[in-house]
């Protein structure tokens, strides 16, 4: 791994960052991406190119706006950090490689929609839908290790293998259509039972554009994670209610008592599956052993 390498996807891993912090305000809002050009979201005063650097405009400024001094959000250089850091562990992963880049397409993606749902619990399709297509499109480009696939192909007892291109991009389409159709399952068990969503559409399409872009074992890994860390926030939500309710400690505001959307968990578990989906899924096989 090269250092200057990896200066180099950090800085465009910041840029992009900064990109996807207009997107994060934006899109949600249905405001155009591209006019008018960066502006304070407090008092509305166009923001100078040398303000506008990321990370380094926010900490100079000590997370003021240089017009009206009041605090710009914490979530601008976290964004923009995180992107930066992502598409080094890309690098740092996978090389200079293909699958850096559909990693870094990837990521980028999943923090735009993880913060985007935190903010406004919207999971908006100008990302998902794109998104999808992307990963279909990824799957022909960067033929990955599909072994679902290939695992499907035989329980149906076709031995003969087809060519690694059509294998991963079968993996990618069953991955996808599978995942969201499981989604929707669980919506409409939920919806039946208890007569109100459970889980936007937003999410089927996420889990959807997830599968096309990890395939068949790594998106069944994503649902596992993402299934457990939601339950057990959850829980934890029920314990620190009913501790306030009790009125022994008198926060009732605490951060850990305010509601995660199920895609914050999706998002951020298909990110560790990303990176460490092999090393689990080889920890699973080693309880059969
Ligand atoms: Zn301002």
């Amino acid at each position: 791994m090269s250092p200057i390498v990896a200066i180099a996807f950090l800085v465009f891993g910041l840029a992009f960052g900064s990109f996807l912090n207009v997107c994060i305000s934006r899109i949600p809002n249905d405001l155009s991406i591209v006019a008018p050009r960066s502006y304070c979201p407090l008092c509305r005063s166009p923001i100078s190119w040398r303000d506008n650097v990321p990370l380094l405009s926010w900490i100079l400024l000590r997370g003021h706006c240089r017009a009206c001094g009041q605090r710009i959000s914490l979530r601008y250089p976290l964004v923009e950090l995180l992107t930066g850091l992502l598409f080094v562990a890309c690098y740092a992963s996978f090389g200079v490689s293909g699958m850096t880049c559909k990693g870094c397409v990837l990521c980028f993606l999943l923090v735009g929609l993880i913060f985007m749902d935190a903010e406004t619990g919207l999971l908006p399709a100008e990302f998902t839908y794109p998104g999808i297509a992307l990963g279909l499109l990824f799957a022909w480009l960067v033929p990955g290790q599909s072994t679902g696939a290939r695992l499907l192909l035989n329980a149906f007892g076709q031995h003969q293998a087809p060519s690694p291109t059509l294998l991963s991009v079968f993996d990618s389409v069953m991955a996808a259509a599978c995942s969201a159709g499981f989604f929707f399952l669980a919506w409409a068990l939920y919806f039946l039972v208890r007569k109100r969503d459970g889980l936007g559409f937003g999410d089927i399409a996420l889990m959807a554009m997830v599968g096309a872009f990890l395939g068949l074992k790594m998106t069944a890994i994503v649902v596992f994670l993402a299934s457990v860390s939601a339950t057990v926030h959850a829980l934890g939500m029920l314990a620190i209610r009913s501790r306030d309710e009790s009125g022994d400690e008198s926060e009732p505001d605490s951060f850990l008592s305010l509601p995660i959307p199920f895609g914050v968990f999706l998002g951020g578990s298909a990110i560790v599956a990303l990176f460490m989906g092999d090393a689990i899924w080889r920890w699973y096989l080693g309880f059969f052993r």
